[in-house]
């Protein structure tokens, strides 16, 4: 699968709805009213009735009620065409550094704000599992800090420098956003938007995602410590410029963890530009996606978002900054 056979295949809205309903479906159309399983059939108009019957609905025979393959899904309720939601879809797998709306608003002409909500759907589908599997083995940890402008304590004297205790000075940080990433090594990811890299903050997440039996490494810093405390626990000292070394066979480095830094830092500088604070959860769910996917093609990763997007629904009003108090963010 690639653009010029999705343009190909499904220039027709139709075909776009029939792949939809194969993925979605695989062994017979299941009813997401009453979850009946390959009872139910196409609706279509009976011979000589003038009513028409919109294509893709579908009756269920059990609870005799209608539905489209769209139901429950990130699709419903949108008026773009599925063929356009597939190119959309395939941009977004295909693009290692992600895909911006103002590009889908350009090359699929839609408007920017329809492609704006489009790519936001799709982010808040690559969410990963609330219930996923622990990580486990060898997993590598680190904290990055995203946005906002450097500031250096040598050019600014009032600014904070790192380590030294908050008084009424600003930190180095301050205007900046904190990501926590947790990789297993040769596996998967799982980025954390943190309000503050605190230990505090960090244990809960750590003790979610982490295996108790696993061997966590990461660089000199003394928060994440605290956090990972009394675990098995390995340091790699960057300030001494030590990216690496070996010891008893196993090899400490952060190197994993700051491969995906790296390519989450390139497609937020170079593709997006500005990611506002209340949506980075979300394009860390996205970023996250496509590297726990990395090995497989672009066709075959589409195809694992569309099996991604059935139990979602996210409303345009619930984007929306909240009018009474400050976004609550994503621990
Ligand atoms: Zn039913």
């Amino acid at each position: 699968m690639n653009l010029k056979s999705i343009a190909a295949q499904f220039s027709d809205v139709n075909a776009a709805r029939e792949f939809f309903e194969k993925q979605r479906w695989p062994g017979g159309t299941v009813c997401p009213h009453c979850g009946v399983i390959g009872e139910s059939y196409r609706l279509t108009a009976k011979e000589g009735s003038k009513s028409p019957v919109r294509p893709g609905v579908w009756k269920c025979k059990g609870c005799r009620k209608q539905f489209t393959v769209t139901k429950g899904t990130i699709f419903e309720d949108s008026h773009i065409p599925l063929n356009t939601w597939l190119m959309t879809i395939h941009l977004l797998c295909s693009s290692k550094k992600g895909v911006s709306a103002h590009q889908i608003h350009r090359m699929l002409g839609v408007t920017y704000k329809s492609a704006w909500f489009m790519v936001h759907r799709l982010r808040y589908a690559t969410t990963q599992d609330p219930l996923a599997a622990q990580l486990g083995g060898t997993v590598e940890v680190d904290e990055t800090y995203i946005g906002g402008k450097r500031r250096s304590s040598k050019c600014l004297p009032h600014v904070q420098k790192l380590g030294e205790r908050p008084k009424d000075r600003p930190a180095i940080t301050d205007n900046k956003q904190a990501v926590l990433a947790i990789v297993q090594r040769n596996g998967d990811v799982r980025s954390h938007h943190v309000q503050r890299v605190t230990a505090k903050n960090i244990r809960p997440i750590l003790d979610h995602n982490i295996s108790p039996t696993a061997t966590i490494m990461t660089d000199s810093g003394t928060v994440l410590h605290g956090a990972i405390h009394p675990r098995v626990h390995h340091q790699v000292n960057h300030q001494e410029k030590e990216f690496g070394r070996y010891e008893n066979g196993l090899c400490i480095t952060t190197n994993s963890v700051e491969g995906f830094f790296s390519l989450l830092k390139r497609g937020i500088n170079g593709t997006f530009h500005h990611v506002s604070k209340q949506h980075l959860h979300r394009y860390l769910a996205e970023f996250d996606f496509r590297y726990n996917n990395r090995k497989i093609t672009d066709g075959e990763r589409s195809c694992r978002l569309i099996g991604k997007v059935s139990g979602k629904r996210l409303m345009y009003k619930d984007m929306m900054p909240k009018k009474d108090g400050p976004t609550i963010l994503q621990a």
